[in-house]
């Protein structure tokens, strides 16, 4: 039987709903339960693919190709668990649906509503492709309160109402500020949060409360009290230093324990739970033997959640060498114009070109590789980062001065070009320049041969064929291979039928590597990707130099 866990937000967005979500699913994991989680997002967007990353952060790719909120991220990262589209979303695509639903005719003769058209499409949603899950946990993207949000809650109301509510719990995350005049943490935004979600006929079960320091138990007792619930379900959740130690401490706090005997099921499995791999991973991020410090040269470099996977891939890649990763985020316009900016790369131990979009900023990118080949520091480009790097490769070391990508107009000699057909397993997919802009990208996973005898086999271990995660419109182009060879830069992973370069290396250079795909995508801090694991072990070798 599966049951479900409805997470929603209160006073605040960002208290992290994301990250207490996935940690949940991460304990019920650790008790022995098999965890399903997913998102409701209340925008209209037919999924984040089509939003600045300034506005929504990363958008996360699964390997069916699904464009997804990045809590999907740390859904995945927590719980080992593959994201697929069917786990995540947004207003945009229920009324899409349910639009094209009534254009068929499949409503015939009936006035097609919010209730119960609309919240029909989000419960079928939220109860469809299971495959025996224990537990599916369900966040609801927004703060209640929330105009946009209404009808997710109209819905998984009534969810609650037909599956039992021994089957339905609900969680609400909210925040107790500190007020210093007073000296005390206050519970009366967290009243009026909980009184908001009742006034659309949900009663919170539990309260899971951010504080900045102890929530006193006088403080719980007066919330408990007020929102009706009991003091052992309301959850102290304290910042923390570190995402990882999340779970721990939602552990000790009872939050899964409270969960469970909600269900009416926590009996006897108390002394099961085996929190040691977090508590690994915490003791690893916390007492590093080293430091390293990597300088990542992009464009949405002020908001961090624009890279929030390619982040925790680098902390995983430190917890795969025991060091710390020290970020330098640097905006790769100031490379443009003045030679002497690049001073600011001199004292990093590896530099890394990440994912982009449009032409600001490219040639400050270029620059940036054009240093770490020639200064010999480790480089890894990540999707636009290496095709950055091919068309460095192409102007300074095969001589092609007219290198570029039609992604910024036309050029002389288009060594990165719009993909217009390729092949996915045995179908062949086309695109056209007049094309929709939304999920018509290189989505999703992808199989990518492995040259024997390379760096990246190596890196990985000689396996002859990866599968990692794509999501881009341009490729490198082939035609230009022989000639990059020829110059130094090896075209060392491949699609299967040898049309799409995958993967790009210089041999002479002691570790720089081009992905067309994302790899940060797959990292886990239980088991760090292995180009990132060796990316900062190269950094830590060179450090050894500088
Ligand atoms: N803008 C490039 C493309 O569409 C790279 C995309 C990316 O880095 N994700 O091919």
């Amino acid at each position: 039987m599966t049951r479900f866990i409805f997470i929603t937000g209160g006073v605040v967005s960002s208290l992290g709903k994301g990250i207490a979500s996935a940690a949940l699913g991460a304990l019920l994991q650790a008790r022995g339960y098999k965890v399903r989680l997913r998102k409701l997002d209340p925008y209209i967007n037919v999924d984040p693919g089509t939003m600045s990353p300034y506005q929504h952060g990363e958008v996360y790719v699964t390997d069916d190709g699904a464009e997804t909120d990045l809590d999907l991220g740390h859904y995945e990262r927590f719980t080992g668990v593959a994201a697929r589209q069917s786990d995540n979303v947004t207003t945009g695509r229920i009324y899409s649906n349910v639009i094209a639903r009534e254009r068929r005719g499949d409503y015939l003769g009936a006035t097609v509503q919010v209730i119960p058209h609309i919240t029909d499409a989000i419960k079928e949603f939220v109860t469809s492709d299971l495959t025996d899950e224990d537990f599916v946990l369900c966040e609801i993207g927004g703060t209640v309160g929330d105009i946009e949000s209404l009808p997710f809650l109209e819905a998984i109301r009534q969810l609650s109402n037909e599956l039992g509510r021994d089957r339905a719990v609900f969680v609400h995350l909210t925040l107790m500020p500190y007020i210093p005049a007073a000296g005390e943490i206050k519970t009366k935004p967290t009243q009026h949060s909980v009184k908001e979600l009742l006034s659309v006929g949900i009663q919170a079960d539990l309260l899971v409360c951010r504080s900045d320091r102890p929530v006193s138990v006088e403080a719980r007792r007066k919330l408990a009290l007020f929102c009706n619930v009991s003091p052992e379900r309301v959850i102290e959740a304290l910042d923390v230093d570190t995402i990882y130690d999340v779970p721990v401490r939602y552990h000790e706090a009872g939050f899964d324990t409270e969960v469970l005997k909600r269900f009416g099921m926590d009996k006897g499995r108390e002394a099961e739970v085996d929190l040691s791999v977090w508590r690994n991973i915490v003791q690893r991020v916390r007492a590093p033997e080293g430091q390293v410090s990597i300088a990542v040269v992009g464009k949405y470099t002020n908001l961090l959640d624009a890279y929030k996977s390619l982040h925790e891939a680098l902390v995983h890649g430190g917890i795969a060498n025991n060091v710390r990763v020290k970020l330098d985020w640097i905006e790769s316009e100031i490379f443009e114009n003045d030679e002497t900016t690049l001073h600011r790369l001199e004292n990093c131990n590896g530099i890394l070109v990440p994912g982009g979009f449009g032409g600001r900023g490219t040639e400050g990118k270029v620059a940036a590789v054009r240093f770490a080949r020639e200064k010999n520091i480790p480089f890894l480009g990540i999707c636009f980062g290496m095709q950055m790097a091919v068309i460095e490769a192409a102007r300074n070391l095969a001589g092609i001065s007219g290198a570029g990508s039609t992604e910024f107009g036309t050029c002389k000699d288009p060594v990165v070009g719009l993909l217009t057909e390729w092949r996915r397993g045995n179908r062949v997919e086309r695109r056209s320049e007049s094309d929709d802009v939304g999920g018509s990208m290189r989505l999703g996973a992808y199989a990518c041969r492995l040259a024997p005898g390379s760096k990246v086999a190596e890196v990985y271990g000689n396996q002859a064929e990866i599968s990692e995660r794509h999501r881009h419109r341009y490729e490198v182009n082939i035609n230009y291979r022989d000639k990059l060879e020829g110059a130094g830069m090896v075209f060392s992973g491949m699609s299967p039928d040898g049309e799409l370069p995958e993967i790009v290396e210089i041999p002479s250079h002691p570790w720089f590597i081009g992905v067309q795909f994302h790899p940060e995508l797959k990292s886990k801090p239980s088991n760090p990707h292995p180009l990132f694991a060796s990316f900062i072990h190269a950094a830590i070798e060179n450090s050894r130099l500088v």
